[in-house]
């Protein structure tokens, strides 16, 4: 919206918690959520990521979380992920 409050233009030196694919996100009209440490959620809208926003944040701290686009470069076909949950649960 507004010329932000926090100018950084984040690069690629920016330090996430963590980077997780967009299809593995949950999401729900239009936003994608992640669950993070603090106990609230990342989040990321379908608006922001056509925007080429890829960083998820959390309304409760300050921590980000880096979205992975599935059709961004070529990259390798990602094998069946094998997720274990639960192993995030701090
Ligand atoms: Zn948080």
């Amino acid at each position: 919206m507004a010329a932000a409050a926090s100018d950084h233009h984040t690069g690629d030196g920016e330090a996430h918690y963590e980077e997780v694919a967009l299809s593995e996100m949950i999401e729900e009209d239009g936003v994608y959520y992640w669950e993070c440490p603090c106990g609230d959620m990342f989040e990321i809208s379908t608006e922001e990521l056509e925007r080429g926003e890829r960083v998820a944040r959390c309304p409760s701290c300050t921590l980000t979380l880096y979205v992975l686009m599935p059709d961004a470069g070529p990259s390798k076909k990602p094998s069946a992920p094998a997720k274990d949950e639960g192993a995030s649960a701090k």
